[in-house]
């Protein structure tokens, strides 16, 4: 029963992010007006946007001008869904599930919008990065290094929500001030803005929901991602060398997977890599 909410839940989430994605980067409200055809104009009544089923019903045609639906709605959507059961399995249902899917779901928008405008919005960006200070407070995850670190330079910390707090002001320096730190040098040394600064914002707003450790999983996973789909891409479409990936898209793809199997994936390299060189 849970699996389902959760899965239904995600799936009206995932119709919403659509809307997000088309209009965020032109600057429109989310709200008004109501979903309509963007060929004939019509509003769209509510039992031809029920997510994936509509597309479906409909044939993947606008009920009054027939004109194709993309694909892609019902995918995002899917998407959405999917990511939904994947939290649902990890955490169950409750307040860490709704603010982790908060996140992916803003993830999922940025990733898209990277795709189609290489963009990553500021309203979604830096208001992610206080939203994320918050929920770290609401939800107070443990972080054993944070204590210890702050009894070297002499100050006790106990209470948790302090804790998460710092760990989150942490995460949003180290995760926005590394990619800042790479985009300035590649801006020093080749004389282009190879890396957005969006894609800086966005890795503080990651550090900031996520931490510090998470949000260098991040780095390191959406780079690799970049470097191998991405390369693999020009070379197949034969892009020119300097075409420019949406490494926000990566970034995003990598946050995901850190949100849900983050914390297994560093123990594993704890124990696999680090332990038996000690
Ligand atoms: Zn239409």
């Amino acid at each position: 029963m849970e699996i389902a909410f959760a899965f239904v839940f995600a799936l009206v989430v995932g119709s919403f992010l659509n809307v997000c994605i088309i209009r965020l980067p032109q600057n429109l409200s989310i709200s008004v007006p109501r979903s309509h055809c963007p060929k004939c104009k019509k509003l769209i009544p509510w039992y031809d946007n029920i997510p994936i089923l509509s597309y479906v019903a409909l044939g993947a045609r606008c009920r009054h001008c027939k004109k194709k639906i993309a694909l892609r709605y019902p995918l995002i959507e899917a998407l959405n869904g999917f990511v939904g059961i994947l939290l649902y399995l990890q955490f169950g249902i409750g307040i860490e599930w709704f603010i982790f899917l908060g996140f992916c779901s803003a993830m999922v928008v940025l990733a898209t919008i990277d795709i189609d405008h290489r963009i990553l919005p500021d309203p979604i960006t830096l208001n992610g990065i206080w939203i994320g200070v918050l929920a770290s407070i609401v939800l107070a995850p443990s972080h054993p290094l944070i204590p210890r670190a702050m009894r070297w330079i002499g100050m006790e910390v106990t209470n948790p929500r302090l804790i998460a707090f710092i760990a989150s002001i942490l995460g949003i320096v180290v995760g926005g001030g590394l990619l800042w730190f790479v985009a300035e040098a590649y801006l020093r040394l080749r004389g282009i803005e190879g890396m957005g600064f969006g894609d800086v914002k966005m890795m503080a707003m990651v550090g900031a929901f996520l931490g510090a450790p998470l949000a260098l999983l991040t780095i390191m996973l959406g780079s690799l991602f970049g470097s191998v789909i991405g390369l693999a891409f020009i070379q197949f479409n034969r892009k020119s060398r300097n075409y420019e990936l949406p490494f926000g898209t990566f970034l995003a793809a990598a946050a995901i997977i850190a949100v849900l199997y983050g914390e297994q994936l560093i123990q594993l390299y704890i124990d696999r890599m680090i332990r038996p060189a000690l």
